[in-house]
């Protein structure tokens, strides 16, 4: 189970359906993301689910055997906490690309998860590498997922496969550490790669404070009255700073306002009511995790998620917003997935839809005007980011919006 430590690194667990996200989080940490029963509860929890895992080591043992998420060791001593994880648990399903990307803006690093039964590589194994080599996660560790399934000569087949996949990716030294997450099997060695590959970032604890707003809630029960009512909850990730109860914030872009036919963001302004970071109740939150944030507004402000994608943090500090954006493109050299759609990617053309995602928004917008290597768009909904922000541009090809290329936001 979770410790008491807050987390303090996102690792983004990602891979092709089945292979084993969610086991292997939950051999981990002790819980199932896909139900996060008690995340909705309290009102936090994501699309994307988050499970905390306290790595802990038992002293006089040897690496890997040293390694356990148990509080106490084989000998009966307790283990010594070595710091908490929480692991970002991204669909597998193909049309939720949009997800898994808004969510590898969240991660330090990622566990790619690939199943020893099955020729390398899957389609979304393949995808999800690309999206980690787009939003630029080069801390990886590959767990070679349900070797209990399979002989020594599948396993060492599947192998080669592996390395011959990531040659020339991100991943391409990720360790790969044969595991069964459903028999438990290698953890120790899983959770040691984990250590040395993707270490906590370093962080100014006196940067302003920048979160990404991943969800947004109503927590209060139908019927409560008006002296009852709690505040709109803000969930998602800090990336940097810290943030304080009784802290003012902005929320940027805020809410949409009509006038005269016209519709316009204001940002919006207010305080910090309550905390919430690692599942407690805390005064101070600092990146790592998920973090849910009380605050004063209005709760049908906060509803529906209709403040996901945004960014808060205190007034003046934010990045601009923009309502629409020249980028450079750098095209996929072809597009990947699941239904024989695969094929070359035509260059970006003038009046053509992109589903863009920066940060944790995604947006539509409609090309104004494309070059080779660079293109404008207009956007439906303003989105709040710095200028070199990295973008996930995607098409729709058949039936769904598929990946293809990655966009910098220019000045
Ligand atoms: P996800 O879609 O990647 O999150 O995959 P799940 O964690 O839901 O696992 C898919 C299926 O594979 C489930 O039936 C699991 O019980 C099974 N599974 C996961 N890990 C292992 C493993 O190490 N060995 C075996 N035999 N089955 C596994
Ligand atoms: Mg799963």
């Amino acid at each position: 189970m979770a410790g008491n430590q807050q987390p303090e690194v996102n690792i983004g667990l990602v891979g092709h359906v089945d292979h084993g996200k969610t086991t292997l989080v939950q051999a981990l940490s002790g819980s199932w993301t896909d139900q996060h029963s008690e995340e909705m509860k309290r009102g936090i929890s994501i699309r994307l689910g988050y499970a905390d895992a306290t790595f802990r080591h038992c002293e006089g043992l040897e690496e890997p055997e040293c390694y356990t998420v148990a509080e106490e060791c084989p000998d009966g001593s307790p283990s010594e906490p070595l710091r908490t994880v929480s692991f970002v648990d991204a669909p597998g399903h193909e049309t939720l690309m949009a997800t898994m990307l808004s969510g590898a803006s969240l991660m330090d690093g990622a566990v790619l998860v690939i199943s020893a039964n099955e020729p390398v590589p899957q389609p979304q194994t393949e995808e999800h590498l690309m999206a980690l080599d787009i939003i630029g996660i080069d801390n990886i560790v590959i767990a070679q997922n349900k070797v209990d399934l399979v002989g020594s000569d599948q396993a060492r087949q599947n192998y080669e496969e592996i390395q011959e996949f990531v040659e020339g990716t991100v991943a391409e030294d990720a360790p790969v550490v044969p595991i069964s997450a459903g028999q438990e099997v290698n953890l120790d060695l899983l959770m040691q790669a984990i250590e040395e590959e993707i270490p906590t970032p370093e962080r100014d604890p006196e940067d302003d404070p920048l979160m990404h707003v991943a969800r947004s809630f109503d927590i209060n029960k139908p019927g409560t009255t008006a002296d009852e009512l709690a505040g709109g909850v803000l969930g998602g990730s800090l990336v940097q700073g810290e943030l304080e109860v009784g802290q003012e914030i902005e929320i940027r872009p805020g809410r949409e306002v009509e006038e005269g036919g016209q519709s316009e963001y204001v940002p919006i302004e207010t305080t910090i009511r309550s905390l919430q970071a690692g599942g407690e109740d805390v005064d101070a939150a600092t990146p790592g995790g998920l973090l849910g944030v009380g605050t004063g507004l209005d709760p049908s402000l906060t509803k529906g998620d209709a403040l996901a994608g945004r960014m808060a943090g205190p007034a003046g500090s934010l990045p601009p917003t923009w309502d629409g954006f020249t980028m450079d493109v750098d095209l996929l050299e072809r597009v990947v997935g699941t239904d024989g759609e695969e094929g070359e990617i035509e260059e970006i053309s003038t009046g053509e839809p992109l589903m863009m995602t920066v940060g944790t928004a995604t947006t539509v917008g409609a090309v104004t005007s494309a070059r080779e290597g660079e293109c404008e768009v207009n956007l439906k909904r303003p989105v709040a980011a710095e200028p070199g922000a990295k973008i996930a541009i995607n098409r729709r090809i058949g039936a769904r919006w598929r990946l293809i290329g990655l966009g910098t936001l220019k000045e």
